[in-house]
């Protein structure tokens, strides 16, 4: 049967995608064969369609009992009998295993999927002598590399494993992601070093790449998620705390987020997925735990709110957006010292590791800092040569569309590159910048290298400009980066060409300087914010009157309505709905449905009339710590629970616990407290500072005791009352 009718009988696709015929090909004639196709290509059905064809059973290693469960499952769906496809792990009782093993020795199962420690079980490797194999594929073979993003140390047993069972089986690797260095590791590994490789591009020229510099992240966020109202997105955190901080704050601020990470269990998990499946909510906020087998084709973006801890993670993270070929904005928030948080994380690790996981974060601020094409440098990454100027996908991304000023660097570089020679190509870029500029670190002397004639010759250049230099030099081909010892900085053959005959001129772009950005507030920020950030006078003169005359048709004083931080407020958002106006200083759900009408109407004309550029992000409104313990008190007054008691429970002084309370009041929440003030304050004395507050002219306590006599009062009694009063008649 050729291949195609196979594929049709059993799959009833009428053609293979990308490179899938060739690999097919490769292991039906019985060659090591290693198949690095992006996430979607149709892996799976390399090893499936040559599993059904071939005698025997196949054996297929995959990392994680979910997607075994998955693959079965998709397979048997296919319509052939449930015992074609099974899985062998820990999560089998020994009747289900006797009945997996009876199914392969009868030669009713083509695939049997095992997770690399089941291999390792000699009861299991002594019954796979005993059965006929007809290959082992690898699924997600980045993970026998410690340089892939996903590292599994049972996965570097299975060549042992294998050759235990049969030193002839076909082998076969797959994966979605493989820098260099990670293929290399692979092939090594699984003893398939001669194997038939297929590699297909990376480029998803449909994605937008862009980095920002990590400051007011919050408000980027939600003003990111306003402006793409109803599509769909993923945000990315490293903790699950961050997670769930992130989440809540989405969702106060009107967004329809929910959280995802491997700490819920498996119902919540799967809810929550399946809420953003169904598009009941747009946004998941998630650890990378989620990703791995969710397949939404109309993902609109994917933020990366930390930086993630290698380029191959990342990758593969904002892979998930635009799969369907549409909008797929991949936006990373990057700020160094989240590198150096990461840093610090991997203190207690062995000294090697470390060592893997401080190279991979390097390649992360790279990539974050290079003022380059951000796909050329990805592809890069991934051993994929790309033109920036003709190839798909040119002009897509942040640094592409705002280039930098270029810096004429010639002579520079053959500088750098002789350095590079002089100390014998046995050194990584750090230290190579160092000594062009003369910094007697303590690797220079140990190597001597400050007493080379050619010590500290590049002093006169920034060091920062140097190491964009070798940046763009690895990028462009000059330089690479040794397989076998990574990171040691190595001219190719482009480079010595360089050497030789130096073109007539070679420039460079300066890097970004996120850190500078971040302290002056933020490109991105300063811009929009230009449109809005000083309070518009006009607009507070109208809001001013509108609040005297609702005062005195409700015969309330003005502040009651609401008070002057909350017009400044409006006057520099411009709300124009009752919700908007809700994200407004000291404007909670009470006070915005009771006096909010007419101001919202005055704005929105008034914004009509002056064409006005409303501020797109409004004021975020921040889930402090203190929400919990708002709601506990809002509930323990309730139930009438003495104020002191409740300050206690919550570990607050009572001067705390009021402040809390005029917070609450303030912004239009109402709570009654009568039990409360009836057994402190005299009734007499609660009537005189209640008709004191109806006819103020502020709601300040200070002026109140003036006013009312030092002596005769107290502060607490007085703020009490405020909230009494604030509460009946302003809410
Ligand atoms: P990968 O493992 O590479 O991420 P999968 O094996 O999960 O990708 O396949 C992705 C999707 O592509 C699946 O829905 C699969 O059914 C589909 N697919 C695979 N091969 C073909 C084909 N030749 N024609 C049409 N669809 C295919
Ligand atoms: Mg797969």
């Amino acid at each position: 049967m050729s291949l195609e009718s196979a594929l049709k009988e059993h799959f009833g696709f009428d053609a293979f995608k990308g490179m899938q015929r060739e690999v097919i090909e490769s292991l039906m004639a019985g060659k090591d064969t290693f198949a690095i196709m992006p996430t979607g290509g149709g892996k799976s059905l390399c090893y499936q369609l040559p599993a059904l064809m071939k005698p025997g059973t196949a054996i297929i290693i995959s990392p994680l009992i979910a997607l075994m469960k998955n693959q079965v499952d998709s397979i048997r769906s296919y319509g052939s009998e449930d015992n074609i496809a099974h899985f062998l792990n820990s999560s089998l009782n020994k009747t289900e295993i006797t009945q997996v093993k009876e199914d392969v020795v009868n030669g009713n199962t083509k695939m049997l999927y095992l997770a690399p420690e089941s291999l390792n079980k000699a009861e299991n490797l002594e019954f796979l002598k005993s059965v006929t194999i007809s290959f082992v594929a690898v699924d997600e073979a980045h993970c026998i590399s410690e340089w892939g993003h996903d590292f599994r140390p049972e996965y570097r047993r299975i060549k042992e494993m294998i050759k235990g069972i049969d030193q002839t089986i076909p082998v076969m690797a797959l994966t979605a992601t493989a820098t260099p260095k990670v293929q290399s590791d692979i092939q090594k590994n699984l003893g398939m070093t001669d194997a038939a490789v297929y590699k297909a591009s990376f480029n998803r020229p449909n994605l937008f790449y862009e980095v920002r510099s990590k400051s007011d992240p919050v408000k980027q966020l939600i003003r990111f998620i306003k402006e793409n109202e109803g599509k769909s997105g993923i945000i990315y955190c490293l903790s699950r705390k961050k997670v769930e901080e992130i989440a809540s704050t989405l969702q106060v601020n009107g967004i329809k987020a929910l959280p995802y990470h491997a700490g819920f269990d498996a119902n919540t998990r799967s809810r929550h997925q399946d809420n953003f499946l169904m598009e009941d909510v747009d946004v998941i906020v998630a650890t990378i735990a989620f990703g791995m087998g969710i397949d939404k084709p109309d993902v609109r973006f994917v933020i990366h709110y930390d930086m993630p801890k290698s380029l191959e993670g990342y990758y593969q993270e904002t892979g998930r957006a635009g799969r369907d070929g549409g909008e797929g904005k991949c936006i990373a928030f990057y700020d160094y010292k989240d590198i150096e948080k990461l840093e610090k994380f991997m203190h207690n690790k062995p000294v090697a590791e470390q060592e893997v996981g401080r190279q991979l974060l390097e390649e992360v601020v790279s990539y974050a800092e290079t003022a380059i094409s951000r796909r050329k440098f990805l592809l890069n990454y991934f051993g994929e040569e790309w033109d920036e100027n003709n190839g798909e996908g040119a002009n897509m991304d942040d640094n592409s569309v705002r280039p930098k000023e270029a810096i004429e660097f010639k002579d520079n570089m053959t500088t750098l590159f002789t350095m590079i020679d002089t100390v014998k190509q046995r050194f990584k870029s750090k230290h190579i910048v160092n000594i062009l500029c003369g910094m007697n670190t303590s690797e220079a002397s140990t190597y001597r290298h400050n007493k080379l004639p050619s010590f500290g010759i590049g002093k006169a250049v920034d060091p920062k400009l140097w190491m964009a230099a070798v940046r763009q030099a690895l990028v462009q081909g000059y330089l690479y980066k040794d397989i076998e010892n990574y990171g040691l900085l190595k001219i190719s053959e482009k480079g010595r060409a360089f050497m030789e005959n130096p073109p007539s001129s070679f420039v460079i772009y300066k890097d970004h300087d996120y850190s500078a950005e971040i302290e002056k507030g933020g490109e991105v920020l300063t811009n929009a914010r230009s449109g809005g950030a000083v309070m518009d006078e006009q607009l507070m003169g109208l809001l001013k009157d509108l609040r005297k005359k609702i005062s005195k048709e409700k015969n309330v004083p003005p502040f009651v309505v609401f008070q002057d931080p909350s017009l400044h407020d409006m006057a520099n958002q411009y709300p124009i709905s009752i919700d908007e106006l809700k994200n407004i200083q000291g404007v909670g759900n009470g006070k915005a449905l009771k006096f909010g009408k007419p101001f919202v109407e005055l704005i929105t004309k008034y914004v009509d009339e002056n064409g006005i550029e409303r501020p797109q992000d409004m004021v975020v409104k921040s889930v402090v710590n203190k929400s919990g313990r708002k709601v506990y008190i809002i509930q323990s007054i309730d139930r009438k629970i003495p104020l002191e008691d409740i300050a206690k429970a919550k570990g607050m002084q009572f001067d705390e616990l009021l402040e809390e309370l005029e917070h609450i009041v303030d912004s239009g929440t109402r709570v009654n407290i009568d039990y409360y003030i009836d057994d402190v304050v005299d009734e007499d004395r609660l009537d005189e500072v209640y008709e004191y507050f109806m006819e103020a002219d502020s709601p300040d306590i200070d002026d109140a005791l003036e006013e009312l006599g030092n002596d005769d009062y107290t502060t607490e009694e007085l703020r009490l009352i405020r909230i009494k009063f604030m509460s009946e008649v302003a809410n």
